[in-house]
Formats: C-alpha cells, sequence, structure tokens
C-alpha cells in the first residue's frame, strides 16, 4: 500500500481549488522557495513543538535547539530582510512557552507527529444521491488515504486529534471556523476510526506570524476546540473525497487538466503557476523543465526527513 501515490488533504484541496494546479502538483513541479517563506517557517515551527510535546514537562531550550535545525535560512546579520527569520521563530517559541507551560497542559499526549494511512470505507454509501452520469459507478468504493498528524492527545476523556497551525492570519473566531467543515480535519479523524481508534475531534494550536512587525504578544497563540465530527460528517467527508478521487481518474495524465482560476490570485498572491498557465502548452513545458524544481510529492517521505531532523535534536 505505502508504494503507490495515496491522496492526503492537501492534495484533495488543491485538485479542489483547481485541477491543472493538482496536475502540475502531483507531477512534482514546484518553485523554488525562498528560505524563510510560509513554508520553510512552519515547519521549523512544527519541528520545535514536536519536540516541545514529546517531553512530559517545558523544554523551551530544547524546542529552540530543533527550531534551529530545521530552519534553513540565512542568520544572524544576514537575516535582517527575512519576513520570518530565525530569531523571530526563536522568540515565538519563548512566548509560546510562556503563556502555555508544558506542565499546565489540560490534556494528556497520547503521541507526537505522525505519518498516518489508512483505508476508508463508507458505511453505507447507498444514502447518498450520487451523480448519474456516464461512466460513473454509483456505488463507491474504499480508498487509500493519507496524511501527517500532528498530536494525538486525550482532553477530558475523549480522544481528539491537534493539528499546528502556524499563519499571518489574526486569530479570531472567523479564522477559527474554517476547520468546522475541514478536509484536513475530518480526514484525520475518518483514519484514526479506520485504524480502530476512538476520536471525536479535532483541536487546533494556532501560532500567528507576525511578519511585519515581528512582534510577539500572548494574543499570537491561541488554543481551539474540541471541535467535535459527527459520524455523518466523516461519512459525508468520505464520499466527497471519493467523488474527488473518481474524477482524478477519469482525467488523462499527460495533457492541461481544467483551469479553474479561483487559486489563480487566491489571498492576493499569484499561483506559483500562474505565468505557466498564460502559455501555450508547449512554451510552458519548457518553462517548467527549465525554472521549475521537480520534486516528487510524497506526504510520508517528508514526514519521515522531518521526524529525523527532530530525533537528532531532542
Ligand atoms: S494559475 Fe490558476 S489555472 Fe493555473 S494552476 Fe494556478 S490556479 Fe490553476
Amino acid at each position: 500500500m505505502t508504494n503507490k501515490w495515496v491522496p492526503d488533504a492537501t492534495a484533495i484541496k488543491n485538485f479542489r481549488t483547481c485541477p491543472e494546479l493538482f496536475r502540475l502538483k502531483r507531477i512534482g513541479y514546484k518553485k523554488p522557495s525562498s528560505f524563510d517563506g510560509p513554508i520553510t517557517a512552519g515547519q521549523a515551527i512544527h519541528a520545535g513543538l514536536d519536540t516541545w510535546f514529546s517531553l512530559p514537562v517545558s523544554d523551551v531550550e530544547a524546542a529552540k535547539a530543533a527550531i534551529s535545525d530545521a530552519y534553513e535560512g540565512p542568520v544572524g546579520v544576514f537575516e535582517a530582510d527575512q519576513k520570518r527569520p530565525l530569531s523571530l521563530l526563536l522568540r515565538i517559541m519563548d512566548g509560546y512557552a510562556e503563556k502555555y507551560p508544558r506542565e499546565d497542559d489540560p490534556f494528556e499526549v497520547l503521541e507526537t507527529e505522525g505519518y498516518q494511512e489508512a483505508t476508508i470505507t463508507g458505511p453505507d454509501w447507498n444514502r447518498y444521491k450520487l451523480p448519474n452520469l456516464p461512466g460513473f459507478a454509483r456505488s463507491l468504493k474504499h480508498f487509500d488515504y493519507c496524511g501527517i498528524r500532528d498530536l494525538r492527545i486525550n482532553l477530558n476523556g475523549q480522544n481528539l486529534i491537534v493539528d499546528h497551525k502556524t499563519t499571518g492570519s489574526y486569530l479570531n473566531q472567523l479564522y477559527f471556523d474554517q476547520f468546522t467543515l475541514d478536509v484536513q480535519m475530518r480526514g484525520y479523524v475518518a483514519m484514526e476510526l479506520a485504524l480502530g481508534r476512538e476520536c471525536v475531534g479535532a483541536y487546533i494550536n494556532a501560532l500567528h506570524i507576525d511578519t511585519r512587525h515581528h512582534k510577539v504578544k500572548p494574543e499570537h497563540f491561541q488554543r481551539h476546540g474540541p471541535i467535535i465530527f459527527e459520524q455523518e460528517q466523516i461519512d459525508s467527508w468520505a464520499r466527497d473525497v471519493e467523488l474527488d478521487l473518481r474524477r482524478i481518474e477519469g482525467y488523462d495524465d499527460g495533457e492541461r487538466w481544467p483551469q479553474y482560476q479561483g487559486g489563480c490570485t487566491a489571498f492576493f498572491k499569484r499561483c506559483e503557476f500562474f505565468e505557466v498557465c498564460r502559455m501555450p502548452a508547449e512554451l510552458a513545458a519548457h518553462k517548467l523543465e527549465v525554472e521549475f524544481d521537480k520534486m516528487p510529492w510524497n506526504p510520508k517521505a517528508s514526514a519521515e526527513a522531518r521526524k529525523r531532523s527532530t530525533d537528532a535534536t531532542g
């Protein structure tokens, strides 16, 4: 099961945003990223939090060492122009540790970061009205799915999945509302259930990164939850993902897939493939080969690499 390409929440979200975006990313095209981009900084903070929660008591120096080890950008005097410099990330870890000492956590940590893979089977697909299209089977089958879970915890007798979020957004109710029907959160819970473990929902551990003023304040750290998912919400998640996977199977691998413009300038940022998508296909193929990195999209490999880095530091 682990040698084939298995979809995760990012794959499904990308496909729903724009099928062509999904195709290009699945092939492995990736714009070379800046050192202090949101993904790199987020991964460094995740490494710090993984160390933080793997220990029973507060050890902020160990968590900061994990952040330093995972951070790939310039440091010291060379970080002056960075939006997310290492020094900011380390202060964020200090601020988080001060607000949420490990000893005061209201939950028990059952497991830290780890790759999950499960076969999802819906209990009763026939209850759903499925599209009656030519070539589209109306009875669904099971599918494999994967993800990198940040934490499993027990809070007041309930098992939950925790996701660490680093964001430039303000942490208000609207920010947290997005997780109530989230593909990623419901997918984590569905996998827990499919693996035979009790799990009733999700818990969000959010850290705001102030890229403009580089300030660190207690309100920049917020925990939210539990977000409880009823079985019906898990079932409808599985139905929707299965339908997406059917559509993905239906496209040809080689050609341009539908270009939905929803992601072209989302959040006032150009999609990394914006120029590519405006070109004739032949020119676009050349540009992709010359200007983009090509890396296999493999959630399991990245989870293992992150784990190795954290273990070496911790
Ligand atoms: S630029 Fe627009 S059309 Fe092209 S992949 Fe990105 S979202 Fe899709």
